[in-house]
């Protein structure tokens, strides 16, 4: 695709066309089956003040909780017991976890369930991957958020786009699945910003890859910036799923935070994966990314059942697979 057909359909040129294409290369390569992974949000604390995030550190209007290791394995367990493949364990960039400790975290998942393990938890070094992956860990979830650097800078202080495609690398290296992905509509994101994110994102050749519209939080600086527009991120992710055949692509949490039911409709535009939160009740409304993040407060086994209501509403069949990337393993 050129970078001007890319524009046009991210202007709205063809949604219809754009959108069956998706679907149908969605069907054609994933059947009907729609991936379930479990995420558990194990830590609201972070180091980093990133201007769109609820959790940046300088934010002192949210409560802060940390999950112990045997909170986080626990955690992995139920995963299991509710027929999940995948636990995704989540964090802000919270570095009072040592590498050990999330070692304990991988090695008691694997040891108590036989699900894969994605990591989520930021910036950390190339020598902790390295060790994650060696005592199992499977895949490794950085979304490079904006590949345009002035907006990148201007986004998260303090940090770079170089460094940020940098740790993408080390993590392919290291073996990982790897996913990456962006924010539409970010505060200063333009639509040729955009189109330019999709194609260097494509270029990476990823395992997975997420798209989340700006939901504006509170009680941060970008808290009065207009929200995403949930269209512009169905736009995104077709496109992405025309120029990413075999990626896992899932719909993220932050569609319904702006539109109930926007989730499910992800799954008509080219998304393969949905990720209901596991996250204990008594913590996972802090998990305060944007507002609206967790805002259904039900136990995990009733958020996980809403997602397969919502899969089988698509005419979709929830599944039950570990789900690897079909990019790697060639289906
Ligand atoms: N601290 C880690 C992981 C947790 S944040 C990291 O930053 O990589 C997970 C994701 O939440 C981020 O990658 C970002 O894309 C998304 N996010 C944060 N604030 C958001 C907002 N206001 N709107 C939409 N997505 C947001
Ligand atoms: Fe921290 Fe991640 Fe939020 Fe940035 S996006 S403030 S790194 S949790």
């Amino acid at each position: 695709m050129r970078p001007s057909e890319i524009t046009q359909l991210l202007a709205g040129a063809d949604d219809a066309g754009l959108f069956s294409a998706a679907q149908a290369l969605t069907r054609e390569n994933f059947g009907d089956e729609v991936f379930l992974r479990g995420v558990v949000e194990f830590s609201n604390h972070c180091d980093n003040n990133c201007r769109y995030c609820g959790l940046r550190r300088a934010n002192r209007q949210i409560h802060r909780y940390r999950l112990t290791v045997e909170e986080i394995v626990a955690c992995a367990a139920l995963a299991r017991e509710l027929s999940l493949g995948t636990v995704v364990v989540q964090s802000g960039d919270d570095y009072t976890y040592s590498k050990e400790d999330i070692g304990r975290v991988v090695t008691g998942a694997k040891a108590t369930a036989d699900v894969a393990v994605t990591l989520s938890l930021g910036d950390r070094t190339k020598e902790d991957f390295l060790y994650w992956r060696d005592v199992g860990a499977d895949r490794y979830l950085l979304k490079i958020e904006t590949f345009d650097e002035a907006l990148y800078a201007a986004s998260r202080p303090g940090l770079t786009l170089a460094d940020r495609l940098a740790r993408v690398e080390w993590l392919r290296r290291a073996g990982y699945e790897v996913g990456s992905g962006i924010i539409t509509d970010l505060p200063g994101m333009t639509p040729d910003i955009l189109a330019d994110d999709l194609l260097r994102l494509s270029e990476l050749d990823l395992d997975m890859i997420a798209v989340g519209p700006f939901v504006p939080s509170p009680d941060t600086p970008y808290g009065t910036k207009p929200a995403g527009s949930v269209l512009t991120a169905f736009r995104a992710m077709a496109i992405l799923r025309l120029l990413n055949p075999l990626a896992n692509i899932p719909s993220t949490s932050a569609l319904n935070a702006l539109r109930d039911g926007a989730r499910e409709q992800g799954l008509t535009v080219g998304a393969n994966v949905i990720m209901p939160s596991l996250t204990p009740e008594t913590v996972g409304a802090d998990y305060a990314i944007y507002p609206g993040k967790n805002a259904f407060r039900a136990d995990a086994a009733s958020r996980l059942e809403a997602a397969r209501a919502a899969i089988r509403r698509v005419g979709r069949t929830p599944s039950t697979a570990i789900g690897g990337s079909k990019r790697r393993h060639h289906g």
